[in-house]
């Protein structure tokens, strides 16, 4: 399957639906994020291993993630798991700006580069544990975590500004919920979206 047939899908299957979004798919080549030995699978649906027992997320995940967060050309956002900087890479082509925080050092290396390939110039890849935020940017616009949390850090919610969007898969290893918080009044009202596995968040 060719870019053109798997975005195609996407959109038929209803996860890809907002003009701008379905654009910034096309614009970024998902092999770039990929190991050379599986480059050929790039367009399919599917997670991939990275390296260090990770994966980049399968296509229509990232994109159900992209539009619950309904990113916007002014934002900063931050992301908690870079991975790939796949993820990253597609929210920098709709977004004013993105801080991905990976904790391990082989990946954030191998993202940074990767995203340099890509052309990708307003994300910044930091190396550490994201799991508390990364205060000194907050507060953001938008944030999005791709690795499984138990529950959500309060350190996140504090890092949200008011009227915030949070994208997040709650649950423990192996199941989670997709979520998402909105920020009112300085809690977060939550919609659930289904079931996901994403690997877990760790320290
Ligand atoms: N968004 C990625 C997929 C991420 S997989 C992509 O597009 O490719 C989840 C990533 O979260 C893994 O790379 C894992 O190393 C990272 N991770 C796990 N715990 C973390 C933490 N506490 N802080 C930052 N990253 C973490």
């Amino acid at each position: 399957m060719g870019s053109k047939e798997l975005i195609k899908r996407l959109k038929e299957e209803g996860w890809l639906k907002t003009p701008r979004i379905i654009k910034a798919f096309q614009q970024i080549d998902r092999s770039i994020f990929l190991p050379d030995e599986l480059k050929r699978f790039a367009w399919v649906d599917e997670p991939l291993p990275i390296g260090r027992g990770q994966t980049i997320s399968a296509p229509h995940m990232v994109a159900r993630m992209t539009e619950l967060l309904r990113p916007g050309r002014q934002d900063k956002v931050l992301e908690v798991g870079a991975g790939s900087g796949y993820q990253a890479a597609i929210l920098s082509k709709l977004v004013k700006e993105v801080i991905t925080i990976e904790l391990e050092p082989e990946l954030a290396k191998r993202a940074r580069e990767n995203l340099k390939k890509a052309g990708c110039r307003n994300v910044r890849v930091l190396q550490g544990d994201g799991s508390k935020g990364y205060p000194e940017e907050a507060p953001y616009d938008k944030i999005i975590v791709t690795c499984a949390c138990p529950e959500i850090p309060e350190e996140l919610v504090r890092q949200l500004k008011e009227g915030g969007r949070i994208v997040i898969p709650v649950g423990g290893p192996g199941y989670q919920v997709l979520t998402l918080g909105i920020k009112e009044k300085g809690k977060l009202r939550l919609e659930r979206y289904g079931a996901c596995v994403f690997v877990p968040l760790r320290h």
